[in-house]
């Protein structure tokens, strides 16, 4: 069997691609999980073409929808953010993982910061990168970074991808 395919957020593998140029190299997904898998790095803000350094992104709620606008300005970005994710998506291979940033209007999986109108913060958002990923590739083994911090989550993600990619090589 190939190794499995394991897309994730380009900053974890400690690619310079955040907003302020830095990174978020996580160590284990580097030096162990590595070992084991093939990654396919993806920033979607990159694929956006927002460029390293760039202006901020936050969500927020209107007419009841998530959109995602420019901090400073508030320039709704939504529309090219989804036709940008859907590009991204209609391009990938066959996925055995994802491994999201949390906290990211484009990469976090849930609890991202989400604002009302009036400028009230809560953090029921979904980034809108992994919120198509989602749809696209449903029933795939996803998780944040942050919860890959104890053993017990990692050996439990890697047996999920191991078994997605078994799955994927018998269909
Ligand atoms: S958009 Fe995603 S991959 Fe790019 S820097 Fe932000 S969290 Fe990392």
């Amino acid at each position: 069997m190939n190794k499995p395919t394991v897309g994730i957020s380009a900053c974890l593998l400690g690619h310079c691609v955040r907003y302020n140029g830095e990174h978020k190299r996580h160590d284990w997904i580097v030096n162990e999980f590595g070992k084991q898998v093939d990654f396919v790095p993806i920033c979607p803000e990159i694929e956006m073409g927002l460029g390293v350094p760039r202006k901020t992104l936050r969500l927020i709620i209107r007419d009841s929808q998530t959109r995602m606008v420019l901090n400073e300005s508030g320039e709704d970005l939504t529309d090219l953010a989804l036709s940008s994710s859907r590009r991204i998506l209609s391009k990938l291979p066959r996925m055995d993982g994802y491994i999201f940033k949390k906290d990211s209007p484009s990469c976090g999986l849930s609890g991202v910061k989400l604002y009302t109108p009036d400028g009230n913060c809560g953090t029921g958002g979904t980034g809108i990168f992994s919120q198509e990923f989602r749809k696209s590739f449903a029933g795939i083994p996803v998780i944040e970074e942050s919860d890959l911090n104890v053993l017990e989550a990692q050996a439990h993600f890697r047996n999920a991808v191991l078994k997605a990619a078994r799955e994927h090589s018998t269909t």
